[in-house]
């Protein structure tokens, strides 16, 4: 099948989806085309479910500083590294869904499952349909880049595509790259003892 379009996007995530809808409100037609999972980084596996693992940081941390605010907690903090990985990922399904409920809103024509492939300037392929756009918007996200140095940890080197899938808390990981989004701030990053924080 061929498409001839205004603009063509490559890869729905946020900044594909934005791109997308500009388009259509400006009256071109466009086309949005997704090579993975619909979802987008940020709800399945970046800014959402990150902030969620902060969250379940921060009330940990709440704790331990509460008897400095003359507020005590009787009894032993616990932290339940299940319970903590089970409603990152509750929530995290949560959001991804109303992601993709607005990606199954945009008219299924103009959805294109596949991986882009540039023929020329103006021309796409996308497993074997040929896509003409006069513009073409490369949303194409990024990947995690690994440090040499880590290349060689094996499965004891894991990225954010798979932390958020975690079922419970490591009883010890080292953090690189300390980004505020880093999903593990200092309350909970130099360990979690199981059972006990
Ligand atoms: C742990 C973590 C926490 C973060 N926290 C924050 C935060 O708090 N605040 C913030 O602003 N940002 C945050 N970010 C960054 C944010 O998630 C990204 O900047 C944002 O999601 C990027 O969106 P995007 O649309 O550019 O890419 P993506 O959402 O990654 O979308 C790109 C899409 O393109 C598709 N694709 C790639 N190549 C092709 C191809 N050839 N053909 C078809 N499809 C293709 C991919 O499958 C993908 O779905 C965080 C990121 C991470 C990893």
């Amino acid at each position: 099948m061929k498409h001839v379009v205004d603009v063509a996007v490559i890869g729905a995530g946020t900044a594909g989806l934005a791109a997308y809808r500009a388009a259509r409100a400006a009256g071109a037609r466009a086309v949005i085309i997704e090579g993975g999972p619909y979802g987008t980084t940020c709800a399945r596996v970046g800014c959402m479910p990150s902030k969620l693992l902060i969250a379940a940081a921060e009330a940990a941390h709440a704790v331990h500083r509460a008897p400095g605010f003359g507020v005590h907690v009787d009894g032993a903090l616990r932290v339940d590294g299940r319970e903590v990985m089970a409603r990152v990922r509750r929530e995290r399904d949560r959001f991804v869904g109303f992601v993709v409920d607005g990606v199954e809103a945009i008219p299924a024509a103009d959805r294109i499952r596949g991986t882009a492939k540039f023929v020329d300037a103006h021309t796409l392929d996308v497993a074997g349909q040929a896509i003409t756009a006069r513009s073409v918007v490369i949303a194409t996200g990024s990947r995690p880049s690994i440090a040499p140095i880590l290349r060689n940890l094996g499965d004891r080197l894991v990225v954010n595509d798979a932390i958020f899938d975690w079922e419970d808390l490591p009883r010890s990981v080292a953090v690189f790259g300390p980004d505020p989004a880093v999903p593990f701030p200092k309350a909970i990053r130099p360990a979690i003892p199981h059972g006990k924080c």
